[in-house]
């Protein structure tokens, strides 16, 4: 028999609201004699010295480690070394907590699986390769936007891909969201990772996988995204923030049940080749879709201009033929995101030289 509808498993417990984080300590407490009977806490560096440093329930046998996602995108060499010092340091935890954006999302969910999968985690970059379940694993999204907080990967950067770690395993055991976390983020990349968002919704809409499943959680989603950025109460309000976070889970299931199109297959590349943050890169991309997605587009370009936001052009002035390529080779091998968004004869209408052109609008 072939699998024809996805059949995914869910984040198994949610809990939403202002000052939800508080019972984080009670929420742990019956996982605490698991395994070695500890805890790993990631936290993103940026809270290192601000007041969420003290309210994280930190037990004295824990491990806390702050982690920087400034420099690059997680690694699949960041996520065996981090693996291998927290097991030669205590042996297996009872569970793995993350608190950040969705870098740090990612690698709470790659370490999970890897404490209990031998070997490199680029051996399980794929789908379902991973071969035994993770340990216990949290995640508390501080910025809203990429749905990785809900969502069955853990995108990865290796020596050869950027792939996920996708398997049921990988799905959270438990979210908190706590619309309170994400008030400090900056501007601009409030912006840029709440695009995101909307780029799912208008990439799961338009194209053959759409369905009223996906098509109700996009449709509720880009409503949240209107209010939150055209219009006269959008901004960073504490208002929007409450309706930001659960934009950014219905627009994540809603790709998870449908499939992203030409903006996320294009960031691919971009982002593998240039190291382009992925919220970024989306938004860069976008702004030269018009072909693809005149109206979504087109409402976009309104966000982009509300909020003065500065999306730099003639980038692509500066890409050798050769890096433009590989880019184009990389977006290229993604068939699941073509197959939805152009159909069966994509190989027809998306060639290397019609990629190679996209890229340079940028
Ligand atoms: P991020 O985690 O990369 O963080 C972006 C910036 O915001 C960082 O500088 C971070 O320190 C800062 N930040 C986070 N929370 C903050 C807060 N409350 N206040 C102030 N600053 C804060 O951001 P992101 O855009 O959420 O995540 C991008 C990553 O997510 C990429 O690695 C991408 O590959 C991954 N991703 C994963 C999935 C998935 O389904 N697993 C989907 C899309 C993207
Ligand atoms: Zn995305």
């Amino acid at each position: 028999t072939q699998t024809t509808h996805k059949n995914f498993k869910g984040v198994e417990k949610t809990v939403y609201g202002r000052g939800s984080f508080s019972q984080l300590d009670e929420i742990l407490a019956p996982r605490r004699s698991d395994n070695q009977g500890y805890f790993v806490f990631l936290v993103d560096n940026y809270f290192k010295g601000k007041s969420l440093e003290g309210q994280v329930p930190v037990h004295h046998e824990d491990l806390t480690y702050y982690i920087s996602v400034e420099e690059h995108e997680p690694t699949t060499d960041q996520i065996d070394e981090l693996r291998d010092e927290i097991l030669a340091k205590k042996g297996l935890p009872s569970g793995v907590v993350g608190i950040g954006g969705g870098s740090i999302m990612d690698i709470a969910k790659a370490l999970s699986l890897m404490l209990t999968n031998e070997g490199s985690s680029t051996l399980y970059q794929g789908l379902n390769l991973i071969k035994k379940p993770g340990v216990y694993h949290v995640g508390v999204p501080t910025i809203s936007g990429t749905g990785a907080e809900v969502s069955m990967t853990a995108v990865l950067t290796g020596p050869v891909k950027k792939l996920g770690l996708k398997c049921e395993w990988t799905v959270f055991n438990q979210i908190v969201l706590d619309p309170e976390l994400i008030a400090s983020v900056p501007r601009n990349w409030w912006f840029y990772t709440g695009m995101d968002t909307y780029i799912h919704c208008i990439e799961s809409e338009n194209g053959r996988m759409n369905n009223a499943y996906s098509h109700a959680y996009a449709e509720q989603a880009m409503k949240l995204c209107r209010e939150i950025y055209l219009g006269e109460n959008s901004g960073q309000t504490t208002e929007n923030d409450d309706k930001l976070m659960v934009a950014s889970m219905m627009g994540g299931l809603s790709l998870t049940y449908s499939e992203v199109g030409v903006c996320h297959a294009l960031s691919y590349g971009l982002s593998k080749i240039l190291g382009t943050r992925h919220c970024y890169a989306n938004c860069l991309i976008m702004n030269h879709l018009a072909d693809y997605y005149p109206e979504g587009v087109a409402e976009f370009k309104q966000m982009v201009a509300y909020h003065q936001i500065d999306l730099p052009q003639g980038l692509s002035n500066d890409w050798s033929d050769d890096t433009i390529t590989q880019m184009a080779h990389i977006s290229y091998n993604l068939p699941h995101m073509w197959l939805h968004a152009i159909g069966d004869n994509w190989q027809e209408v998306i060639t290397i030289d019609l990629l190679k052109d996209l890229f340079r609008r940028l």
